[in-house]
């Protein structure tokens, strides 16, 4: 990894401390969280295995988070430790024979630096992630992607560390891709602290093509407001914006949030917004759905201490 942890005595390195206090809201895209008691933010997986390690039982199960772009946080105090991946940052490259290109990426590193990468490199894989928030290790959580792409597609290989600090490394092949989903939680419950990507060797242009053409197809999606993306999934063959829309959500609020008038799929937080206002407002759009079309919508957006009732 190109960035190593600093140079620390080596009592910091062995057991680096938890942060006290930190605010959620600080940490996600729609600016709405309470207080952390107990914010875990190693910078490499040494870091990450020795502080899972240090975690005493009865703190009860950790929780993850990486850019906060598609969590919902209660407004009450977060008691159980939290792992914050924005800071395992290093990236490797690593150029293989016949145009494929290995890069090796920690978990916090932003999805939009490695598109960006993609795009001046002239490597293909990647051309779906405009506008993608996000951290990688939140991305291979997700699956995020679009309708031009996922990804899954681009993974070769994820590393993981659970409980204790134990190690597991999965291949790309062998993962259950799924839409908005993989099956990693299910098999193992950790932190991704690594994924290696692999992307072809391409002209530039026809990369940078292919990816501006998925990010016009964006372009209904609101911007800089604070949202957490899409709110609920799409239902098959079926668009769940259309859905919201046709039921009348757009504009609907309540309390500070407030269904968007470009998207009827993103509730945004104007500013004072609660996660109790956030949750009340997706529950009366689901209502509306279920009411009007018979389908019951399922939540895309995760929760960290607070339940949308599913
Ligand atoms: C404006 C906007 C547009 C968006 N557009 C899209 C889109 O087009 N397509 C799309 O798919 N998504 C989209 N999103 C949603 C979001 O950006 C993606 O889901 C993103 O991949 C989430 O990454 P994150 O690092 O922010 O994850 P977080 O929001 O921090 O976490 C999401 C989930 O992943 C888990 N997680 C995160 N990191 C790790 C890790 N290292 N190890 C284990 N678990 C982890 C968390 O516990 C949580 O359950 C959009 C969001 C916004 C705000």
């Amino acid at each position: 990894m190109r960035a190593a942890a600093p140079q620390q005595s080596p009592e910091w390195r062995v057991n680096p401390r938890p942060e006290r206090s930190v605010r959620g809201a600080d940490l996600t895209t729609l600016g709405i969280g309470g207080e952390i008691k107990n914010l875990l933010r190693p910078r490499c997986e040494e870091e990450l295995v020795s502080m899972l390690r240090g975690l005493n039982p009865g703190e009860g199960p950790f929780c993850v988070i990486g850019g906060g772009s598609n969590v919902l946080m209660t407004d009450d105090a977060f008691d159980a430790p939290l792992v914050l991946t924005t800071a395992m940052n290093g990236v490797e490259v690593e150029r293989r024979g016949s145009g494929t290109v290995l890069v090796r990426c920690g978990a916090g590193v932003r999805l939009a630096d490695l598109f960006a990468m993609t795009l001046e490199e002239g490597w293909g894989g990647l051309e779906f992630a405009s506008g993608i928030p996000g951290t990688v290790g939140g991305a291979v959580m997700g699956n995020a992607g679009t309708l031009h792409g996922e990804t899954g597609q681009a993974v070769r290989s994820v590393r993981m560390i659970g409980a204790g600090g134990a190690v597991r490394d999965f291949s790309g092949g062998g993962i259950e891709w799924g839409y908005r989903s993989c099956g990693l939680a299910d098999e193992f419950y950790g932190v991704v602290s690594e994924v290696t990507f692999s992307f072809r060797e391409l002209e530039k242009e026809a990369v940078l093509e292919k990816a501006r053409r998925s990010a016009d197809s964006r372009r209904n999606q609101p911007r800089g407001r604070m949202t957490a993306g899409c709110v609920f999934r799409n239902p098959p063959g079926g668009s769940a914006g259309r859905l919201l829309e046709l039921a009348g959500c757009k504009g609907l609020s309540s309390g500070g949030a407030a269904v968007s008038e470009v998207h009827a799929n993103f509730i945004e937080n104007p500013g004072g917004a609660t996660a109790r206002d956030f949750a009340r407002l997706a529950l009366i759009c689901r209502d509306r759905v279920l009411e009007l079309f018979g389908v019951r919508l399922q939540f895309e957006i995760r929760t960290l201490g607070i339940s949308l009732g599913d």
